[in-house]
């Protein structure tokens, strides 16, 4: 008989799978569904980075195990020299920087290097739900601090209990934010790094939409405010920035201590990514960059499309993403997240994100990704405006 560990079954549902799991059973009852749930970037990865991969994969020195296990030191350098052009930070290519499995790995890595069993971890909600996933593979508590619209999802630090601050070891902020969209100034680092200075915690900043924004707003490294490498490190991520979530590939940056005890775990799980990958990801940094702004462009278009399209088909105050591909959009009033997923894809054929699978916050709202075409989304948003006396109706009683 197989008996999983208990932290198996303490394991929030991964997402992604009962997604997956709908849009089957619908298509399996011949329905055109439109996905809108997931957040995979529809766009492909730009040529002179596939080149690059093709170029270096044919090079026998690249078919052995990695030499450095932090990194080859040219994407260490590339990623530094990055850092410095785009956020003016300049960081120590030998000790500020570690390659990833992507930010996903990164997470449960770091969790597994800073927390005990029993140690409190603080983890806003609603949240990307690989923080808290990783936080109970680690056996720690998870803290969870909701975030509002009024403070424009922003954590506000001023009503975290003292006693439970202290306690923490741990913080996770991501900005800009899935699911909400919303875009920290920098400010709120400010004020991020100022409690973790307080309360003696490290704040792990998840940044892999970094390059994501809209309308001219400026999303920072948390490694911009003085001081910040003392207590944080950050994540970021070639996924969604240059098309590349299938390849797999990360990294993180900032306190060279926190990344020593993260390298001290993950050596002993992976042997680091595949070296002709890490030259793609050199090209990729110092290429040419005008493949961002495409795709940036694409995800304003559709935002425009969705956020115009639901306030006049269903009334809905959707407020305007500032960054990111999702639109966090609040039900309409008496109608759960749970429930409103349900009837978009019963009622139009669309599938989104019920906005509690990010935490408790989340329950009177859905997410939807703007990874996918145009025309696409049009359609769905025609369908949904069509739909609209039975998605707005009031639920059943009882
Ligand atoms: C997409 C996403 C990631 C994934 O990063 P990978 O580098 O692909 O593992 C990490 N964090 C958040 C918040 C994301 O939305």
């Amino acid at each position: 008989m197989v008996d999983p560990a208990e932290r198996v079954g303490q394991l929030p549902p991964f997402l992604g799978g009962a997604i997956r799991a709908r849009i089957r059973d619908a298509r399996e009852r011949g329905v055109d569904v439109i996905s809108l749930g997931i957040g995979d970037p529809d766009q492909p990865t730009p040529d002179h980075i596939v080149e690059a991969l093709c170029r270096a994969a044919r090079d026998p020195a690249h078919h052995v195990y990695p030499n450095d296990l932090r990194g080859a030191p040219a994407y260490r350098h590339a990623l530094a020299a990055w850092y410095g052009r785009r956020f003016g930070v300049e960081l120590d290519p030998d000790t500020e920087v570690i390659s990833l499995i992507g930010s996903k790995e990164g997470n449960h890595h770091l969790a597994l290097a800073l927390l005990n069993p029993g140690d409190v971890a603080l983890v806003p909600d609603p949240a990307y739900p690989v923080y808290e996933s990783a936080c109970v593979i680690a056996g720690a508590e998870v803290v969870r601090v909701p975030l509002h619209p009024d403070d424009d999802f922003l954590v506000d630090f001023e009503t975290i209990d003292t006693d439970v601050a202290d306690r923490a070891k741990v913080l996770w902020i991501s900005y800009p934010n899935n699911p909400t969209a919303a875009v920290a100034p920098v400010a709120f680092f400010e004020r991020a790094v100022a409690f973790a200075r307080r309360h003696r915690l490290v704040v792990v900043h998840d940044n892999p939409y970094s390059e994501i924004t809209f309308d001219g707003v400026y999303a920072p490294s948390i490694l911009e405010v003085d001081g910040a490498r003392d207590v944080a490190i950050e994540f970021t991520s070639f996924s969604k920035t240059y098309n590349m979530a299938g390849w797999r590939l990360g990294a993180a940056v900032g306190n060279p201590a926190v990344l020593s005890a993260v390298m001290q775990v993950k050596e002993t799980a992976d042997t680091c990514i595949f070296t002709a990958l890490q030259a793609a990801a050199v090209a990729a940094l110092e290429g040419p960059q005008d493949g961002i702004a495409r795709t940036v462009e694409a995800y304003r278009r559709r935002r425009d499309l969705v956020v115009t399209g639901l306030r006049s088909a269903l009334d809905l105050d959707v407020p305007t993403p500032q960054g990111t591909f999702y639109v966090w959009v609040p039900t309409p009033p008496g109608i759960t997240g749970d429930e409103f997923a349900a009837r978009l894809l019963d009622r139009a054929g669309v599938v989104v994100s019920p906005g509690i699978a990010y935490g408790q916050q989340g329950a009177n709202s859905i997410r939807i990704s703007l990874a996918l075409d145009d025309a696409r989304i049009a359609e769905a948003i025609e369908r949904i405006a069509g739909a609209r006396p039975s998605l707005l109706e009031p639920p059943a009683a009882g």
